[in-house]
């Protein structure tokens, strides 16, 4: 059954089969998108309500094609009598643009031989006409005012079909009318008597379509009236291309709407590369890069870059570089730092870095990338931050080895972590009975990378743990490794070293005796009761076995009250006897010496590596005695190392040991990478964050208490006695009896005779020489006002003279730019002139780490820090008033490496820097944040003073 339409009245049943067959004969019809349809019978749906006349002649008929789609037809059929003349006509068609417009028929005619009964009046052509007018005319038909077409005929009435039947086939047949004038026309059919099915009438004009050719773009174009006649149409450079020289870009719009004859063309302007029909460049910097840092892991955050370079697949990239402090040399970060969600490819516009190493400066760039960078040789463009990272607890203790294995006990070794990110001062050793039920864990304490553990059962497996401790606090636990003791012995042979309360009662009975003889040996004079074997513990230089062993276990050591106590190298006769006694003798051929790094006293200062014999080798500060020195100079040299020899404190530079059979004499100590503390702040100004200046003066306080508790008086307690290491570590130096008055520069006579840094003294020890650890505690307070100010020269150019004077008129520093108003309260606190009224070190450490673990008391309101009154105070603040440029201005605040980007922003008066705010300062490219706070705080105050001069505000 074929599918008729329910509102269909056909009169005409064989008008039908033609709908089978429209598509697969349809020919002809321009396929393309060239063409601009102005008329599509088949595309209504609704009635068409042409106009027919007679009435009673073409008839408007419902119908569905191939698809059941309802179509609009119209037929007529009046073969059986003669004289006929029906019309009809479209409505109006507005031509638009066109001016050759194409008419396309599909219709079936029937054949007049196949009509049974047909006399000589059936016709087989129709006849189509064009009428132009401006607007619609009515509906009235007058048939002298249409201009004739042509005479349409059909091609073929019938086909064969395969079974011999026939079938009726669709004609298709194009006319073109044009050029036309008017706005728009009407089209008509005149039949005169066929039998005809117009099954749809398309009208429509032809376009050349816009289209990009050579990078140029050329628009719509409507082809011209003539079928031969080209439009030539002028191309228009594609964005950030631009024309060839005398070649501008030309084409040709051709009858049947296609582009030909390409002429000239456009090219990527300079830095961007033809991509298809686009020029396309690597996109611009990401724009404002923010951070945060928690302890070693740094979150980035951005805009995306003001330009895409034309494209829509911007992703970004992280470029990581490590920086050391001295001299300033970045390397890649390496594969043990992780990247959050991707190091490349990132489609948001942030990452977190991780496991970066702690205290560590390093560049971070973002960098936004496209589908041209690769392409680029122009300068890559990102975005960067320079950080340092806060402090961290150490990676985790991996490599352990079973040294020796017993049945009532297990040695044990194992490497420092691989990032320590700190000082290692013990190690933890967690342990328990694999198979026991309840799992009780026991834990021992080391201070060294071994530790022997007591008290196991025979025949039982344990299950070992260890971890790192710096002042960052705990690591995390290595891996379990899992030891089973020896099988038990036979009673008879269980030693001593097996059994524990024997052990006990031994140790006892011996610690008893020992403290008689330590409270005898104080009494009747130190050096002799110290030099005894009990007492090698607390004095052999921390290279003897005995020493080590001491250290392994302190969970089950039996200790002795107390501290240890400085000996004075001076009070032994034999000063090669003080060394020996405190320093350990290598040999000359474990050290390596590489390259000098500064002038000492009594010879240069080299660094270099020192391999022991079973351990890694390790970087060294070796001191070299001059060759000719007398022997006085000899002993000298060698009482820096009889005294340090006698300390063991990660804040407290460690000598490895000395040289004394061989030439040069020289002392060995570990290296410290970043040298001098005051030159190493002067060389970073503004760089670190107040947490980690805090941190510094942490550490030589800790350093400090070690040296007080062991009754040592440093007496030049100074930052340029304070050495750095690559972890941000501050460790105290500089140990000599003779030392402060020969060595020091800034030490100079005084009226009580002796040398004296006065800078940094006490004025009771100015004043009678009464050295004591209150009066390195007034030291230290000076190093805190270095340390704060990044190293400026305190009392700035006074004179010696003037300082004394000062300070006994009751005088104090003022607080360093951006110090908090706590860290100054501590100053002062070490400046009092009683010195039973200042704080003791191990107070001091107390309130630095108090300030660390709340770190909002370590917050400066800009501008509040504390300012006395007094002259002398005044003098950290400059007087703004006073300078001509902001080229001074910056000089006088040491940020005058910033002058260009000032200049270039054009910021040439004070005024105008009055008015910057914070995002004006960032906006000139200063990254730092220590140098955005110090040129911020800086303006602040000028903007005061200003106001303060002028009486009125600046306006921000
Ligand atoms: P000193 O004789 O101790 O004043 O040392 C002279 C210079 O050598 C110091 O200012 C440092 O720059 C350098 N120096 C001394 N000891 C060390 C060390 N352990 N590590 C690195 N540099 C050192």
């Amino acid at each position: 059954m074929l599918p008729r339409s329910s509102s269909s009245s056909s009169p005409w049943p064989w008008i039908t089969p033609f709908l089978l067959l429209c598509c697969h004969a349809g020919g002809g019809r321009a396929q393309n998108a060239k063409e601009v349809i102005l008329l599509d019978s088949k595309a209504q749906q609704t009635e068409l309500e042409w106009i027919s006349y007679p009435p009673n002649g073409w008839e408007e008929i419902s119908g569905l094609d191939e698809n059941y789609t309802p179509i609009r037809t119209y037929q007529v059929c009046k073969v059986m009598e003669p004289n006929q003349n029906n019309w009809l006509r479209t409505n109006w068609i507005e031509k638009g643009d066109a001016q050759r417009i194409f008419v396309e028929l599909k219709f079936t005619l029937r054949d007049c031989n196949s009509l049974p009964g047909v006399v000589g009046a059936c016709k087989e052509t129709f006849n189509l006409y064009y009428q132009e007018t401006d607007s619609e005319v009515g509906r009235g038909l007058r048939e002298n005012q249409y201009v004739k077409i042509d005479t349409i005929a059909a091609d073929e009435s019938f086909t064969q079909g395969d079974l011999g039947e026939r079938k009726m086939k669709l004609n298709t047949e194009v006319r073109i009318i044009g050029p036309l004038s008017r706005r728009g026309f009407y089209l008509a059919f005149q039949d005169v008597g066929a039998c005809i099915a117009l099954v749809s009438v398309k009208v429509y004009y032809k376009k050349c379509w816009s289209i990009i050719e050579n990078l140029a773009t050329f628009p719509d174009t409507v082809t011209g009236s003539e079928f031969s006649s080209l439009v030539e149409v002028e191309g228009m450079c594609v964005n950030d291309a631009e024309e060839e020289a005398d070649n501008s870009p030309k084409m040709h719009c051709s009858a049947e709407g296609e582009w030909l004859v390409p002429i000239g063309k456009c090219i990527c302007k300079a830095g961007f590369h033809q991509k298809g029909d686009a020029c396309e460049r690597p996109p611009s910097a990401p724009q404002n890069l923010v951070y945060n840092i928690n302890q070693t892991t740094v979150n980035l955050e951005w805009s995306p870059p003001a330009d895409t370079g034309g494209r829509n697949d911007v992703t970004y990239r992280v470029i990581c570089r490590r920086c050391s402090w001295e001299p300033e040399e970045c390397v890649p970060c390496g594969p043990n730092v992780g990247y959050s969600p991707a190091q490349s490819g990132l489609v948001d516009t942030y990452v977190s870095i991780t496991d970066l190493l702690a205290h560590a400066n390093y560049t971070l760039e973002v960098e936004a990338v496209n589908g041209v960078s690769d392409l680029s040789r122009t300068q890559r463009l990102f975005a960067a931050v320079s950080i340092a990272t806060g402090q961290a607890a150490p990676s985790q203790v991996s490599e352990v080895i079973k040294e020796n294995v017993q049945q009532r006990s297990i040695q044990l070794s194992w490497q420092e972590p691989q990032q320590p990110n700190g000082v290692i001062t013990e190690y933890e050793i967690k342990y328990y009975e694999k198979d026991q039920k309840d799992r009780i864990y026991s834990t021992v304490r080391s201070r060294s990378t071994s530790a022997k553990v007591n008290n196991l059962k025979p025949s039982t497996a344990y299950v070992f743990q260890i971890r790192a401790f710096t002042e960052a606090g705990y690591g995390t636990f290595g891996p379990r490794l899992e030891i089973t003791t020896k099988e038990e012995a036979s009673a008879a042979i269980v030693s001593s070293e097996q059994n524990p309360v024997i052990i006990i009662a031994v140790v006892a009975v011996a610690g008893t005796i020992i403290l008689v003889f330590m409270v005898f040996g104080f009494i009747i004079g130190r050096r002799y009761a110290l030099a005894g074997p009990i007492d090698s513990p607390l004095l052999h230089c921390g290279y003897s076995k005995a020493d080590q062993e001491g250290d392994e276990e302190l969970y089950f050591q039996f200790k002795f009250p107390g501290t240890k106590t400085y000996i004075d190298p001076e009070t032994y006769e034999d000063p090669n006897r003080a060394v020996h006694q405190f320093a350990k003798e290598l040999d000359a051929s474990c050290i390596k010496i590489e390259r000098v790094i500064g002038a000492g006293e009594f010879g240069e200062v080299c660094s270099g590596r020192l391999k022991l014999p079973g351990k890694r080798d390790v970087s060294v500060a070796i001191k070299t005695l001059k060759v000719g020195y007398t022997e006085k100079q000899r002993r000298d040299f060698l009482c820096e190392a009889s005294i340090m020899g006698q300390f063991d404190h990660p804040n407290v530079v460690h000598l490895e040991g000395v040289v004394t059979r061989g030439k040069p004499v020289m002392i060995i100590i570990e290296y410290m990478e970043n040298g001098s503390l005051d030159a190493f702040l002067r060389k970073h100004d503004g760089q670190f964050t107040v947490i980690q200046l805090v941190g510094m003066l942490r550490g030589i306080a800790a350093g400090m208490r070690y040296l007080a508790d062991m009754g040592y008086v440093h007496r030049d307690l100074a930052a340029r006695n304070i050495l750095v290491n690559s972890n941000l570590v501050c460790k105290v130096s500089d140990f000599g009896l003779s030392r402060v008055i020969e060595d020091d520069p800034e030490a100079v006579y005084t009226t009580t005779g002796g040398k004296i840094p006065v800078r940094w003294t006490a004025p009771e020890a100015i004043q009678y020489r009464k050295f004591t650890s209150a009066s390195d505690v007034w030291s230290y307070g000076i190093v805190m006002w270095e340390v704060m100010s990044y190293g400026e020269r305190p009392y700035w150019d006074m004179s010696n003279q003037d300082v004394i004077k000062a300070i006994d008129e009751g005088y104090r520093l003022p607080a360093p730019m951006d110090c908090p108003p706590g860290l100054h309260q501590l100053m002062l606190d070490c400046w009092q002139k009683d010195r039973a009224e200042r704080p003791k070190f191990d107070q001091i450490v107390g309130i630095l780490d108090k300030m660390i673990r709340n770190p909002n008391t370590l917050k400066t309101p800009v501008g509040t820090c504390t300012r006395p009154i007094s002259p002398l105070l005044d003098q950290s603040t400059p007087d703004f008033t006073t300078f001509r440029s902001v080229g001074e201005w910056l000089e006088a605040i040491k940020m005058e490496r910033y002058r260009d980007n000032f200049t270039a922003a054009g910021y040439s008066s004070l005024e105008s820097v009055a008015r910057m705010s914070i995002e004006d300062v960032m906006s000139l490219g200063i990254t730092l944040v220590g140098h955005q706070k110090k040129i911020m705080s800086s303006i602040q105050t000028m903007r005061a003073q200003m106001l303060h001069l002028h009486g009125t505000g600046v306006q921000v």
